[in-house]
């Protein structure tokens, strides 16, 4: 127990450091987009110029995605709830991920028919399903179907396995599923430790999952792998639905969108 706790501190100071670098790299990253944007829009660079500047811009624009990561999964950012519908997560975002994807995976997103309106902070639901994608993408190399479905749900048979367990009630549930290479039992069992990756140096972080379990589980909800190997993995995100009292964080507001029903 003594070891596990020491853990857990070392955890939370590398945390704690990792977020003040973050912050800090964040600011002279802001710097970097901002004068490589003005070297591509000046009327007069050249085409060789503005090409370099465009790889300094994603670049930059990689680091930005990057320390924002990191800010969440250390928790320097306190989260700043309300309410909205999931249902508008993946319809905002649908254009940055198909760009994301890549034109060999075909996406198929599948809003609910109804709202699934949660308390949460947006911007880290927003990371999450990014997150979530970004794995799906890696995952199918050679192209694939993934999977993105929001839909309403009492914790059913699909909500075996939950980390961490929650209370019966109404949730929302994010579906993320990808045709992809799949995974063992011995990785799945590991993908939400900080810093647990198979992908080769430079590519992986190992922050991924466990910046979206943080996230989830600040959001008062839980998750389930599926994966089988050569067949794909199915992420399922569960998160209280804002009107229901059992397992909703705040009090419903009962002048606002019904809870789905
Ligand atoms: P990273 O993506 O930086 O490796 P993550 O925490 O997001 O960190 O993922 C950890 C590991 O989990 C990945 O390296 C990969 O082995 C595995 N993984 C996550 N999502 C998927 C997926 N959709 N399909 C196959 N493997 C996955």
């Amino acid at each position: 127990l003594a070891e596990r706790s020491q853990h857990a501190q070392r955890l939370q100071s590398l945390g704690h450091l990792a977020g003040g670098i973050a912050h800090d790299f964040n600011n002279l990253l802001a710097i970097i987009l901002n004068y490589s944007a003005f070297i591509i829009d000046v009327s007069d660079t050249g085409d060789a110029v503005r090409a370099d500047a465009q790889k300094i811009r994603t670049a930059a624009e990689r680091g930005t995605a990057l320390t924002r990561q990191l800010l969440v999964f250390a928790r320097g950012e306190p989260a700043s709830t309300r309410r909205f519908d999931l249902n508008t997560v993946v319809a905002d975002a649908q254009n940055l991920l198909e760009r994301t994807i890549g034109a060999d995976i075909t996406l198929i997103a599948r809003p609910a028919s109804h709202p699934a309106v949660i308390n949460a902070d947006r911007g880290q639901i927003d990371q999450a399903l990014l997150n979530l994608v970004l794995n799906a993408r890696d995952a199918m190399p050679d192209g694939g179907t993934l999977i993105i479905e929001v839909g309403t749900t009492d914790l059913d048979d699909t909500a075996i396995d939950l980390q961490p367990a929650l209370p019966l009630g109404s949730y929302a549930r994010v579906l993320v599923s990808d045709t992809g290479v799949g995974m063992s039992r011995e990785v799945t069992r590991h993908i939400l430790e900080p810093f647990f990756t198979t992908k080769p140096k430079g590519r992986g972080t190992g922050l991924g999952l466990a910046t979206v379990y943080g996230i989830v589980t600040q959001a008062g909800g839980g998750l389930n792998i599926y994966s089988e190997v050569g067949i794909g993995t199915t992420i399922r995100l569960y998160l209280p639905l804002a009107d229901n009292p059992a397992t909703s964080a705040e009090t419903a507001e009962p002048d606002l969108a019904p809870d789905g029903t």
